[in-house]
């Protein structure tokens, strides 16, 4: 999600995480595996340098899968999705906006390095939503453009981190809305789907411009074809999912 334009409307809502009073905070089973199997046969993934996608590339219509294991490549790539994050200036980013089909996602609320809390939520799952509050929002797969959105102002999340702890959490303020957009994204839901019709009208130049974009972009192939990139997502799929 990107900062600029959310800090200026909720700046005063900003909290830690560790505020947020978790409701419980458990250990739990989440399933460390080394990818180092014993004799067996895995295939080397074909190397892939992560980066931002942007709209209307097809990932950010998949529906992410549950992640099952968490191995060192899977570290190693979320540790630059926390890199493309504060490249890019954002609070938020989810693992379909770097091509990844996983079920996570990482957020800062400070937007920097070194600053802040690093959170990465896998396996979310939301539930208990309260009130309605609209914010302007910005996305990270569609720089430059910015529209209000109405979400409930408060949500129950339930995630694993990266250490393997379970979350429950309450959240209210600039991480619950962070939170309900990243997840929107594992579904394949951008908040552009989620303007009032003359919202969507204002911000209906910019999506044309990046469709144009993408189709050059294709053009010249740096992006694959849409049987390429399903082929991809499935292999990352059935490694981690
Ligand atoms: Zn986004």
């Amino acid at each position: 999600m990107d900062s600029d334009r959310c800090h200026r409307h909720t700046s005063t809502k900003r909290k830690r995480v560790s505020h947020l009073h978790p409701s419980t905070l458990a250990r739990a089973a989440f399933l460390y595996l080394s990818d180092l199997r014993k004799g067996g046969a895995v295939q080397p993934m074909r190397e892939k340098v992560l980066k931002i996608i942007t709209y209307p590339h097809p990932t950010l219509r998949h529906e992410s899968k549950p992640v099952k294991r968490v191995d060192a490549d899977l570290r190693k790539m979320i540790s630059r999705m926390f890199e493309l994050m504060y490249e890019a200036k954002g609070i938020g980013l989810a693992a379909n906006q770097v091509d990844l089909p996983l079920r996570l996602f990482v957020v800062n609320l400070a937007a920097n390095a070194g600053e802040g809390e690093e959170l990465v939520f896998i396996n979310p799952v939301l539930s208990r939503p309260r009130g309605s509050e609209e914010s302007e929002e910005g996305c990270l797969s569609l720089p430059g453009v910015y529209g209000d959105v109405v979400r409930p102002k408060q949500v129950r999340v339930n995630a694993f981190l990266l250490d393997g702890t379970e979350l429950n959490a309450d959240l209210d303020g600039m991480m619950a809305r962070v939170v309900q957009h990243e997840t929107d994204h594992l579904d394949g839901v951008l908040f552009t789907d989620r303007l009032s019709e003359t919202g969507r009208m204002d911000v209906d130049d910019a999506l044309h411009e990046f469709t144009l974009e993408f189709q050059s972009r294709r053009e010249t192939g740096d992006i694959g074809s849409d049987e390429e990139i399903a082929q991809r997502l499935a292999e990352m799929e059935q490694k981690y999912c």
